[in-house]
């Protein structure tokens, strides 16, 4: 009882509650925690058994815990994705996605605007084990067709992407990378599975950071790579189950309790986000406000057809640049400065200084990372009282 059927079709909200729920012999409501690394067997020959493969069951938390799979079923019952695994943070699942099946001699393209951890793994991590890369810039088809080599083995984005707020589009460059034999990574953390689902539009990978809006909360990290069952048998299951980058079943379980939620949160935060956008624009000292919920987005038509709505992102251009930028995020009596986000606590970055820093001045500028830009993830506040303490702050600028 209280469990989806297997084959039927439900709508979102019932998959974010009830999706992988397998009760015990004890029909807790609840999802139950399994906070254990290791399993007894009923005997040696059941062990060898299950080690051959010939018996279902778990064996070891670092590939396989009750608590763990509901938050992958769930997961991937929410996409429509086959399967799911879930990892410790959003970094190991962007890792392991591409490291469990390239190898020396692949080339990977991918969009220059990302999260700063995604471009170290692409320009620092892969090429230590002769695995190139190309940047491209997102938005441009053309670029991505002609930066295509026989050895591509791997298209990876993020829409909409971290701190531009640009959006790719998810079908035409799915179909680039099918044409060259490739396969499509998304990493959808900005759009959350509510917004968008980056398989119905051809996508082969999905990999979320559950740290942000998944969680929402502030307290914990986590992962997850959303793939088919051949992907998962031939590359990932090995790569999870031998290198160990596995979720702790405690942080599964808060985890897929905050699925339960996510629809309700996102679609807060995106009201209160689309509110927000508009009175910055209004506001004097900003020269640039860019949400992908507003119709001056330069891409506001693919963004409403991927997305719906516009996410809790707002990205805004101070005037006076990072003098100016301090002086506001320090006159902030209600926001946090922090570089989190998705979370229920409205938060701000100022990205050339922190998420961004690593960057080139050049690279940075080529991204639209400029000295005034502030990035904030908006939260479930009160939306009158996130933008009195903005109005208050660009006053103090
Ligand atoms: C936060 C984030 C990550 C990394 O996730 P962690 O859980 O912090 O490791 C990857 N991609 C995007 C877009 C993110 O926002």
């Amino acid at each position: 009882m209280g469990e989806l059927e297997a084959g039927r079709k439900y709508g979102l909200k019932t998959r974010l509650v009830r999706g992988g729920l397998k009760r015990s012999e004890h029909g807790e409501t609840s999802e139950a925690l399994y906070l254990t690394s290791g399993y007894a067997y009923d005997s040696a020959e059941s062990a060898e058994a299950r080690f051959k493969g010939e018996e279902p069951g778990y064996m070891y938390s670092r590939f396989g815990n009750p608590t763990v799979a509901m938050f992958e079923d769930r997961m991937a019952l929410i996409e429509g994705a086959p399967v799911a695994r879930a990892t410790a943070t959003g970094m190991a699942a962007v890792t392991a996605s591409m490291l469990c099946h390239l190898r020396q001699g692949d080339h990977v393209i991918a969009s220059r605007a990302m999260f700063g951890g995604c471009r170290y793994v692409i320009e620092d991590v892969l090429p230590r084990y002769g695995i190139t890369s190309t940047l491209v810039d997102g938005t441009n088809l053309e670029a991505w067709r002609q930066a295509v080599k026989p050895a591509t083995k791997v298209l990876f984005l993020e829409t909409p992407a971290n701190p531009t707020l640009e959006i790719i589009d998810l079908r035409a460059v799915a179909e680039i990378a099918h044409k060259a034999g490739a396969r499509l990574i998304v990493d959808n953390v900005f759009a959350t599975p509510v917004l968008q689902r980056p398989m119905e539009y051809g996508a082969d990978i999905v990999v979320y950071s559950a740290t942000k809006h998944i969680d929402g909360q502030g307290r914990c990290l986590g992962g997850a790579i959303l793939c088919d069952e051949k992907f998962l048998a031939d590359h990932l299951l090995p790569f999870i189950r031998n290198t160990g980058p596995s979720l702790s079943p405690f942080n599964a379980w808060v985890l897929v309790k905050a699925l339960e939620t996510l629809d309700l949160r996102v679609r807060a935060m995106c009201e209160h986000a689309a509110a927000v956008a508009d009175v910055l624009a209004r506001e004097p000292k900003v020269k640039r406000v860019t949400y992908p919920g507003r119709p001056d987005h330069p891409q506001a038509a693919l963004a409403r057809a991927q997305m719906g709505l516009g996410g809790s992102l707002v990205t805004f251009d101070i005037d006076g640049g990072k003098a100016a930028a301090f002086r506001f995020a320090n006159a902030l009596k209600l926001i946090d400065i922090s570089n989190n986000l998705g979370d229920a606590k409205s938060l701000i970055t100022h990205p050339a200084t922190t998420t961004h820093y690593r960057l080139t001045p050049e690279a940075r500028a080529e991204l639209g990372v400029t000295e005034g830009l502030m990035r904030l993830s908006v939260g479930l506040e009160d939306p009158s009282d996130l933008a009195e303490d903005l109005s208050r702050a660009l006053k103090a600028v």
